[in-house]
Formats: C-alpha cells, sequence, structure tokens
C-alpha cells in the first residue's frame, strides 16, 4: 500500500496535494484493495450488513434549469414531458409502504408548477398517512424560506448534489444563469434548517480533473454531509455531450471507498447510474463501502420519460419487482435490505417523530 493510503487509514485529515496524491493511487490495485477492506470494515461497524433502500418517486420532468449533461434539461425540446399529480405521488407512496419502504424520496427537475403551497402540500399529507417514514426531497435550488416550509410540512432530509466543488468545471457543465456560490448556499441552508442534507457529485462528468475531485473531498469534508451521492456521467444522445465518454464504474467505487473513509457514518447509496454502466455495479457500490440503495417507485408508465442519462435501468420494473431482484442481488455480496427508515447517525434521535 502506498505511504499515502496509510497515512489517510490514519488521519483524513489532508491537503489538496495529498488528495490529488491519494486519488492518483486509483490505478494502484493494491492500495485500492488496501482502502476498500477499510473502507468495509468501517460500513460493517456502523451498520452490519444493513443496507437501507429509498423508495424514489421521479414526479416531473419538467426543469427551468439547462445543465448541460441531463437529459431533462430546459433546453431538450425531444424530452416528453410529465408531472405526477398530488394522488399518483400518493399511490406510489402507498404502494412503496406495502413493500417495506419506510422512506420516500421525491425527485425531479426544478419544476416551477409545484411552487412552496402545492409541494408543501403533498408533503403535509405524506406526513400525516406515514408518520413513521421519512420524506427526502430532491428538488433543487430553493430559497431558504422555501426549504423552511418544506420542513415545517413534514420533510426530513434533502438530496443537493454540488456536481463539482471547482467553480470553472461548474461553469462548464452550467450555463451562466447557474453558479456554484449558489449551489452550496443551498447546501448550507439545509443544513442549518436541520435537514439531514445529501450532497455528491458524477464521476467523469466533462472536464472533471484529479484537481476537480480533490476540491470536491474538501468541499465533503467541510459541509460534513449526513449523505453523499456519487455516481458515474453517462452521456445522454439528446445534451451537447452526447459525444463524451461515460464515467469509470473502476474510478466510482475507489471513490465510495475514501467517501466511507472520510466520512465514515454517511448514508451512501450504490446508484442507478453506477447499475447502469456495470450489471453488476450497485453489488460492487457495496462492496466498496455503500449502504443505501434507491429502487424506483414512480409509476411504471413515467419511468423512462424520467430520462437523466442514455439506457438508465429500472425503467420496464415494477415497483415490487425492483425490490425483490435488489433484495437478492444484495444478499448475493453478503448484505440485507432491511425495511427501515434509516436516519443519520449523530441526529436519528431528535429527527425521530
Ligand atoms: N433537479 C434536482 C437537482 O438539481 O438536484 C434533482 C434532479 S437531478 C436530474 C438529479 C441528479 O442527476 C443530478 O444531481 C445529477 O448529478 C444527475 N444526473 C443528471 N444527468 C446525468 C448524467 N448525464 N449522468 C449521470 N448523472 C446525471
Amino acid at each position: 500500500m502506498r505511504a499515502i493510503a496509510e497515512r489517510f487509514i490514519k488521519n483524513t485529515k489532508m491537503s489538496k496535494e495529498e488528495w490529488i496524491e491519494l486519488l492518483a493511487c486509483a490505478k494502484d490495485q493494491e492500495t485500492v484493495d488496501a482502502l476498500t477492506k477499510e473502507a468495509v470494515r468501517i460500513r460493517r461497524h456502523y451498520y452490519g450488513d444493513k443496507v437501507y433502500t429509498r423508495g424514489l418517486i421521479e414526479f416531473s420532468n419538467y426543469c427551468r434549469n439547462d445543465c448541460y449533461y441531463c437529459g431533462i434539461r430546459r433546453g431538450n425540446l425531444h424530452a416528453h414531458r410529465y408531472r405526477l399529480s398530488k394522488e399518483e405521488i400518493l399511490e406510489c407512496c402507498e404502494e412503496g409502504y406495502a413493500l417495506g419502504f419506510r422512506t420516500f424520496v421525491l425527485q425531479g427537475g426544478e419544476d416551477r408548477w409545484f411552487t412552496d403551497e402545492r409541494l408543501a402540500e403533498i408533503v403535509r399529507e405524506i406526513r400525516k398517512r406515514y408518520q413513521d417514514c421519512a420524506i427526502t426531497l430532491s428538488v433543487g435550488e430553493r430559497s431558504k424560506e422555501s426549504y423552511r416550509l418544506l420542513k415545517e410540512a413534514g420533510a426530513n432530509r434533502y438530496l443537493l448534489r454540488h456536481e463539482t466543488a471547482n467553480p470553472a468545471h461548474y461553469g462548464k457543465l452550467h450555463p451562466s444563469s447557474m453558479s456554484l456560490t449558489v449551489r452550496k448556499q443551498c447546501l448550507y441552508d439545509l443544513k442549518s434548517l436541520g435537514y439531514q442534507v445529501g450532497a455528491g457529485f458524477m464521476v467523469g462528468s466533462p472536464g472533471q480533473t484529479i484537481e476537480c475531485l480533490a476540491e470536491d473531498f474538501l468541499f465533503l469534508e467541510e459541509l460534513k454531509p449526513h449523505m453523499v451521492g456519487i455516481g458515474p456521467f453517462i452521456p445522454h444522445h439528446d445534451t451537447a455531450f452526447a459525444k463524451e465518454a461515460a464515467g469509470s464504474v473502476e474510478l466510482t467505487l475507489y471513490l465510495l471507498s475514501l467517501i466511507r473513509i472520510l466520512l465514515p457514518k454517511v448514508l451512501l447509496p450504490a446508484t442507478t447510474a453506477l447499475g447502469t454502466l456495470d450489471p453488476r455495479g450497485r453489488e460492487k457500490g457495496l462492496c466498496a463501502g455503500a449502504n443505501v440503495v434507491m429502487p424506483n417507485l414512480s409509476p411504471l408508465r413515467n419511468r423512462k420519460q424520467y430520462d437523466l442519462y442514455d439506457n438508465k435501468i429500472c425503467t420496464g420494473e415494477e415497483a415490487a419487482e425492483c425490490r425483490e431482484s435488489l433484495a437478492k442481488s444484495v444478499e448475493s455480496v453478503g448484505y440485507r435490505l432491511v425495511d427501515e427508515r434509516g436516519d443519520a447517525f449523530e441526529i436519528e434521535k431528535e429527527s425521530a417523530r
């Protein structure tokens, strides 16, 4: 094992140069194996063999943003737009609850139709019906006041990937109307309001360098999010990045292990993008330190329309089928899918309702 990796295991506080050196070990198999082993040891120490599930409800693919990598960006005129009604969202929750899900993730594009009032009303209704469940929102950048209202309505968690912590790289991935400063401020606002917060980034997005990744790790260390979502970038045919190469599964796995060591108690999903690039991707993610999976609860008729990148998996499986096959594959690598809410460690007590 390289000296920098030994040093990281003993003390994760590192300079940008040290992060670059550690990230550059991605091709050194002995070092990767040693760090993976350490990540799995930590993961088992805190979570045993448990894998938490989150029922993902992709409730709208309308979006006011034009992120260059994303298939549902505003400028994609070929996207077939849809938006679920409150009743349809509640049906997804009902089906999910019966299947054992105790966290619902409401994810969508930045759809202005969902004003604070409309979204809060949906959150309130889910909270009323499922008091033992966590409600996670992933609906992009909103005002602090909006986040406050949604929290008061009953939301507990919020996923907002920072996408890249390097401002120039952020500018390459997004139009000038968007800024990393605003994105980061949203994350700090969410944290200050008491949400369990998830940040994250794509691995191998166009223009990403090892320096960018080092900055991502420094940002994660500073923010200390409760959850981190990373997955490989996958090109979408109707975007400016259609011809770019996809991110690497191996690098994503290595980064998952580093995140587990940096933030030992973090909730870390093995993402759909990882499963899309490699049929055993999600299982490999669990074996690298991940402890969460997010199967799809969206209505089958809309699955294909939430088309962030090409060849997305699970677009043809019923929720029950999806959960069942996932339970089997989780078991195949020595873990166990559980029907628990799976809160972030430190705030488990105060957020229990
Ligand atoms: N609008 C919300 C937001 O901005 O956080 C949530 C929805 S957004 C589509 C969810 C995530 O999908 C993004 O944070 C991004 O990292 C990921 N994503 C979008 N396009 C992708 C692509 N081509 N490959 C991999 N991941 C992608």
